[in-house]
């Protein structure tokens, strides 16, 4: 019969998607938005990158590559894994490069899980883990950061919510939507975890490049090499969400069982968008760094705008693009509804802090990858709405 198959019952649209929408209805609507909600860069690709994908194209690269992913690609992942995060994989096959971050999650969590198992997910997080696991038929399972210790890890809350079917702990670094980053001892709590249960960790390390203060970077899978899998990409760090370019990294069975799911759903990534890559890795890094250091402007300028809201308190996010307010003090303390207002109220749009799970209860979400006018205009409109309350 006519009916969608029953592990989609509990997966919710994307809360992020759907907000979009409405952003488009509304302005189509004559309503004046400053959106902050965006989970993208706003900047343009990087010329040099796009500059490799026109040549490659002009030159007949208009083929597939193998599923794995370009051999050039690969060694240049390869030796960025081990240059920049101790990370030991195979070029060969230890490395898959996949259309989108997004699609290396999916493969991973596809190839990796049977019915009824479990992934330890820790809560706020991105809004696509738990989708993706329920997707694979397993079942996701929050575990619930606090925030009154800034959503540090420890070893209590992840054990807490292992299981005999734990297969997978997920970690990602720097957070979406926190913007923690793991330190020396939230890893170690990770890794013993992981050791102790035999678990596979998948390490979502797309925001890397965008980090603050001199905040050190680490990858699990410098310290678990057989049981990690790191999952980082292109979007993010080299403005180029449109071009769909990720890649998983570990090791040889856990890629090989990944490479199943690619082969036979969109056999690799477009041959094109490979080539760039290799030239971001390569050439990139003055146009990251250029980026990263308008994004530290803006920063300072959305945080220090956020403190100074009545009854809202906002840490420094120590990487990604995301603050992350406790808007609990403002009289309206769940972050659906403070989100829902101030887009009545203001036309400030944020993603709210529940969209990310239970851990983000009093909480919103909103992107500094906006402009310094955006986030002046953003913060001057919130700010009339809560003192005319
Ligand atoms: N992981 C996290 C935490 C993200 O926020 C995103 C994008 O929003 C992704 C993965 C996906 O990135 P990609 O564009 O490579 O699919």
């Amino acid at each position: 019969a006519k009916r969608a198959a029953r592990r989609l019952a509990s997966v919710e649209r994307s809360a992020t998607v759907a907000l979009l929408d409405r952003v488009q209805q509304l302005r189509a609507q004559g309503r004046s938005l400053v959106d902050l909600s965006r989970g993208e860069p706003d900047f343009v690709t990087p010329q040099e990158i796009t500059e490799a994908a026109v040549a490659a194209l002009r030159s007949g690269r208009t083929h597939y590559s193998p599923s794995r992913g370009l051999p050039e690609l690969r060694e240049a992942i390869a030796a960025k894994l081990l240059a920049d995060n101790d990370v030991v994989v195979s070029a060969a096959d230890g490395v898959l490069v996949t259309p989108s971050a997004k699609h290396a999650l999916y493969a991973a969590f596809t190839s990796l899980l049977d019915p009824g198992d479990e992934v330890v997910i820790p809560s706020p997080g991105w809004v696509s883990y738990a989708a993706m696991v329920s997707l694979a038929g397993a079942t996701p399972v929050p575990a619930l950061l606090d925030p009154a210790t800034g959503f540090r890890i420890t070893e209590a809350v992840i054990e807490a919510a292992v299981t005999p079917g734990t297969r997978i702990l997920l970690v990602n670094s720097p957070n979406n939507p926190t913007g923690r980053m793991l330190d020396a001892a939230e890893l170690e709590a990770v890794l013993t975890v992981a050791r102790r249960h035999d678990l596979v960790v998948i390490s979502d390390e797309i925001y890397e490049h965008i980090r603050y203060d001199g905040h050190p970077h680490l990858s699990p899978a410098a310290y678990l090499r057989e049981n990690t899998l790191t999952v980082n990409g292109f979007s993010k760090g080299y403005a180029m969400t449109g071009w769909r370019l990720g890649y998983l990294a570990g090791p040889a069975d856990l890629v090989a069982a990944a490479r199943k799911v690619q082969e036979h759903s969109v056999s690799c990534a477009a041959t094109f968008t490979q080539i760039a890559g290799t030239t971001a890795l390569e050439d990139s890094q003055p146009a990251v760094e250029e980026m990263v250091s308008a994004y530290t402007a803006r920063r300072a300028l959305l945080v220090e705008g956020l403190n100074f809201l009545p009854g809202v308190t906002c840490a420094a996010p120590e990487g990604s693009f995301y603050a992350f307010p406790d808007i609990s003090g403002t009289g309206v303390p769940d972050g659906s509804e403070f989100a829902e207002w101030m887009l009545d109220d203001a036309g400030v749009v944020m993603t709210p802090g529940p969209a990310f799970g239970a851990g983000g209860r009093t909480h919103v979400r909103l992107s500094f990858a906006a402009s310094e006018q955006e986030l002046t205009d953003a913060l001057e409109r919130m700010d009339k709405a809560l003192r005319s309350r």
